[in-house]
């Protein structure tokens, strides 16, 4: 049985993801700050951590690897905040890089380490669309997920052919959170600019996660998968 972590598992695409291990066999493991609304179904347990912290982190992954085996890792925790760059502060920033960029790296290395004495691995995070372009009222996320794909690059370099290591670009997903948040005119605004005409569900960005985590995957290393709709095919312009 392999054992798979999982950051930001409570909530959308985390927790599509962690159902989606789950259902196929895995044991999963998921790293949050927020307790999972409902009790999720097969062997999945919830660590309550936050992913800034990279001591809890370690410890959190060190007790995976000594109570079963760490096998796949995905740094999926994110957060995002709206504002131009004219209203950024400074705390805000940080805690956008500190979440999502240096959450990964600290994962990431803290995974590496347990991986590169044993068996090896898989490293996984949740880069976006918005680090391949820009998107207004985002500079602060958009540099993170720029980063996460730099991060793949390098840490692929570093780590194979022990660990193999990419992450997945979502274009836009309905999460729950965003369809409280959408008014029909928003959500229909959005779908129009999307060449599949609709947002991804959660569950197809899981998909994605779960063929890179299999040995179907296993000559695919540093990379950066985009699942869009096609919605970075060609010159859009964003709002
Ligand atoms: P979500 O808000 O539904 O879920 C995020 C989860 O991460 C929540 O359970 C939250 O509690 C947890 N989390 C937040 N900060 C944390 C921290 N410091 N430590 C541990 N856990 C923390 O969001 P989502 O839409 O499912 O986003 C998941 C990832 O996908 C994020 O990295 C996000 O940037 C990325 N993404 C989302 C979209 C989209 O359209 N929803 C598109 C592209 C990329």
């Amino acid at each position: 049985m392999r054992t798979i972590v999982v950051s930001g598992g409570s909530s959308g695409i985390g927790l599509a993801t962690v159902e989606r291990f789950a259902r196929a066999g895995d044991r999963v493991v998921s790293l949050d700050v927020a307790e999972p609304r409902d009790e999720p179904a097969g062997p999945v347990s919830w660590v309550r951590c936050d992913v800034a912290d990279w001591q809890a982190v370690e410890d959190a992954l060190a007790r995976v690897h000594r109570d079963h085996s760490l096998d796949v890792v995905i740094a999926n925790a994110g957060i995002s905040v709206r504002h131009g760059v004219l209203d950024l502060t400074e705390e805000a920033a940080r805690r956008v890089v500190d979440v999502n960029l240096l959450g990964t790296l600290g994962m990431w290395r803290a995974a590496a380490r347990l991986m590169a004495t044993g068996d090896g691995g898989v490293l996984l995070a949740t880069a976006s669309v918005n680090g391949r372009r820009g998107y207004p009222y985002y500079a602060d996320y958009n540099a993170t997920k720029a980063g996460i794909i730099a991060l793949t690059q390098t840490f692929a370099l570093e780590l194979s052919p022990r660990i193999r290591v990419a992450c997945v670009s979502p274009g836009a997903v309905l999460t729950p959170m965003q369809l409280a948040e959408y008014t029909d005119e928003m959500l229909a605004g959005v779908n129009a600019r999307i060449p599949a005409g609709r947002h991804a569900s959660p569950e197809e960005i899981a998909a994605a996660f779960h063929y890179l985590a299999s040995p179907e995957a296993a000559f695919l290393t540093g990379q950066e998968l985009v699942v869009d709709g096609g919605e970075t095919a060609g010159a859009t312009t964003a709002e």
